[in-house]
């Protein structure tokens, strides 16, 4: 693999050295509801008045970043991932998604 660099602070990062490859998705919660004025149907709700193409749609329903972090970044990234300058990170038992 080529040389990289941090995609957060920019340190150049050699083949062997330690980076970090962060994948980020974010998928639409949906509850099974949705509020319509004048419903007609669902698809024309859904790709009619709020977006402007099902591509949009889709984009608002599941998107996808990677990133790839340097071994300092990667600790500071995981430890407040939404920068609240916090100390640690709580995990919310909410959480439906998981990877592995
Ligand atoms: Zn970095």
């Amino acid at each position: 693999m080529a040389d990289q660099l941090c995609d957060s602070c920019g340190e150049y990062l050699p083949e062997g050295s330690a980076k970090y490859s962060i994948h980020i998705q974010a998928v639409a919660d949906f509850d099974g509801i949705i509020y319509t004025e004048d419903s007609t149907s669902l698809e024309e709700d859904l790709t009619g008045s709020v977006f402007a193409s099902v591509e949009e749609m889709g984009e608002e329903v599941f998107q996808e970043v990677a990133f790839i972090l340097c071994d300092n970044c990667k600790r500071k990234f995981l430890q407040d991932p939404f920068n609240r300058g916090t100390s640690f990170f709580k995990v919310s038992k909410n959480i439906k998604y998981l990877f592995h």
